[in-house]
């Protein structure tokens, strides 16, 4: 089976549809501030679609840039302008920030209410104490999103995260914990990774290695969500050799199509989560 990602963005976006106009009725118009720090192409690209997303949806979108050379005081300044902004409901802030600024310090700054991307470390700390009251990250929720969308009972499932970092295998293995299933998360020192990740039911690739992951890493009982984003030879692919790998495992999500696909659409379905927490209704 694959499992792609774009019925899964769809009824994220249809639920989202049905929300925005019913906070419209309220006289609440759902709207997200971004941040930007110069104009790297990067940046625009990724502000030009979320923008467009927002816009399909009904949502309001703003954005703030401010100089690369600005100093952190200002750039924190214009932050709290958003916190303190009734009508923003969602922060973005484009990172990488430039070198001469402090990501941390400004992470720390963000209202944690309206922090969709789970930047601050008060929403991190929420994950790991298992606290339902803040943001996950857009990634390892998409993962999971994907997952129960397709049926999945997670509850006693093994499962093998191929990643250890903050944006993506720690807080999964808390999300997949939260499910009850069991949980191994490896990373580059694992020894034996092919054996680990071939006897577990669930494996979740995010080494950034594309193809990385042959069938021998896997079985034929095996669904995997490929959660690597690499560019080889001019064209987009995950971790896993998807041509090989499709067919002699249960279940795979492509790339590009898969995870990716819905995590944009998470980060939106965090801009309404923000408003509900803001009226201090979760
Ligand atoms: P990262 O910080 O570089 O983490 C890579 C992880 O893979 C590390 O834990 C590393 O282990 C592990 N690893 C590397 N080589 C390995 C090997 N040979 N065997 C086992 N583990 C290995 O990268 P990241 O920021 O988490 O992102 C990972 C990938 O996900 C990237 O391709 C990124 O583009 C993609 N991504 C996709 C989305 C999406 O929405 N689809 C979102 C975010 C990221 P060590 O800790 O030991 O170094």
């Amino acid at each position: 089976m694959i499992l792609k990602g774009k019925p899964v963005a769809d009824q994220i976006k249809e639920d989202m549809i049905e929300k925005v106009q019913q906070y419209k009725s309220l006289g609440i118009v759902p709207k997200l501030a971004i941040l930007r720090v110069g104009n790297r192409p990067d940046d625009l690209a990724y502000e030009a679609r979320v923008l467009k997303n927002c816009e399909s949806m009904g949502i309001l979108g703003e954005t703030v840039v401010v100089d690369e050379n600005i100093n952190m005081v200002n750039l924190k300044n214009r932050l709290e302008g958003l916190n303190l902004d009734k009508d923003v409901h969602g922060i973005l802030v484009f990172r990488p920030l430039p070198k001469h600024l402090s990501e941390e310090e400004l992470c720390e700054s963000i209202d944690p209410q309206k922090d969709i991307d789970c930047m601050s470390p008060v929403n991190t700390g929420k994950v790991f104490l298992g606290d339902p009251t803040g943001f996950s990250p857009c990634t390892p929720e998409a993962v999971i999103e994907i997952l129960k969308f397709y049926g999945y009972s997670l509850m006693g499932k093994n499962v093998a995260i191929v990643n250890r970092s903050m944006v993506l295998g720690k807080p999964l293995s808390m999300l997949f914990l939260n499910e009850n299933s069991t949980v191994t998360v490896c990373h580059s020192k694992t020894k034996n990774l092919e054996r680990l990740t071939s006897n577990c039911d669930i494996v979740v690739t995010g080494v950034g290695k594309g193809k990385f992951f042959t069938p021998n890493y896997f079985s034929s009982k095996t669904t995997v969500i490929d959660v690597g984003i690499n560019f080889e030879d001019g064209s987009l692919c995950g971790d896993v050799d998807y041509d090989n790998t499709e067919g002699r495992v249960m279940a795979i999500t492509p790339v590009p199509g898969g995870v990716g696909t819905v995590t944009s659409m998470i980060l939106l379905r965090h801009i309404l989560r923000g408003i509900e927490l803001q009226k201090n209704q979760i």
